[in-house]
């Protein structure tokens, strides 16, 4: 095996899903994280290392990539994909909902890079890509907190990569526009879901998180002296 490892967290559905078979197809050994282990163990990937971990516990990620580690050699990337979009009225919507986006879309992101940064600052080289959003860059309807979270996505990958450049390790944030995966399905007010579900099919429909997949793959194997800083994608009926 002469591919290095990968880290993909969110991987048991969607972009997260897409992502790992597509590495996986292209001989990356991989650890896929998410809770739901038996998702996960689904794809039924070779040279893959599952564990149901919750990226909100800091100390479970860094568990995670160490065993990974031991079994196939360094992370050469992570891919933070894991996030939840919970859409609502700042006015009545449950204020739990407001900490599991953060803990999830903003402080799981730290947790995985800070468990891969320091080996990739000590070997000059690796690659952190960060699932944001085109909601990182741009507002809509119902999503102030979860746009909230977005934007610092691409504001924190922006600042590691101006910390982290020189030493060789890229950063890379990847921000769609809708993409038909489970996305939705956790905000609770049906709603807003009808009123998404309209606004998407107006755009003529999402992406399929295969394009995603493949955008980060693209982003990826480039040498490493370039780095893709950001891809924005979305359907092209999307405004
Ligand atoms: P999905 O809901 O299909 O996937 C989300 C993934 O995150 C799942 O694998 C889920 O696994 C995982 N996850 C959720 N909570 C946790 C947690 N606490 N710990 C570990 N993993 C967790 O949605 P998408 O594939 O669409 O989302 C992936 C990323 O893409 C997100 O960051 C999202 O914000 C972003 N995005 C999505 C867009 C869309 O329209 N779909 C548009 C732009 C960006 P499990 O439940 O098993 O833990």
């Amino acid at each position: 095996m002469t591919k290095p490892l990968i880290v993909i967290t969110g991987a048991s559905s969607g972009i997260g899903a897409a992502t790992a078979r597509l590495l996986s197809a292209q001989g990356h050994p991989l650890l896929l994280l998410a809770r739901r282990l038996e998702r996960l163990e689904e794809l039924a990937l070779p040279h893959t290392l599952c564990r149901r971990v919750d990226v909100t516990d800091r100390g479970a990620v860094e568990e995670a990539v160490g065993e990974a580690e031991e079994r196939f050699g360094p992370a050469d990337a992570i891919v933070n994909n894991a996030g939840v979009m919970l859409l609502g009225r700042i006015a009545d919507q449950p204020a739990d909902e407001w900490d599991r986006m953060i803990d999830l879309n903003v402080k799981g992101v730290l947790h995985g890079t800070r468990a891969v940064l320091p080996g990739m600052l000590a070997r000059g080289t690796g690659t952190v890509i960060n699932v944001s959003s085109v909601a990182g860059r741009k507002t809509f309807p119902h999503h102030a907190a979860y746009v909230a979270t977005k934007f610092a996505v691409h504001a924190l990958s922006e600042n590691l990569r101006e910390e982290v450049a020189a030493a060789g390790v890229r950063v890379v944030t990847i921000a769609p526009g809708a993409v038909e995966t489970e996305l939705l399905s956790h905000t609770g007010d049906e709603q807003i879901k009808t009123d998404y579900e309209a606004w998407k099919k107006a755009a003529g429909g999402a992406l399929d998180p295969q394009v995603v997949a493949e955008a980060i793959a693209y982003a990826y194997r480039q040498p490493q002296s370039v780095t893709v800083r950001e891809i924005v994608l979305a359907a092209t009926g999307q405004e």
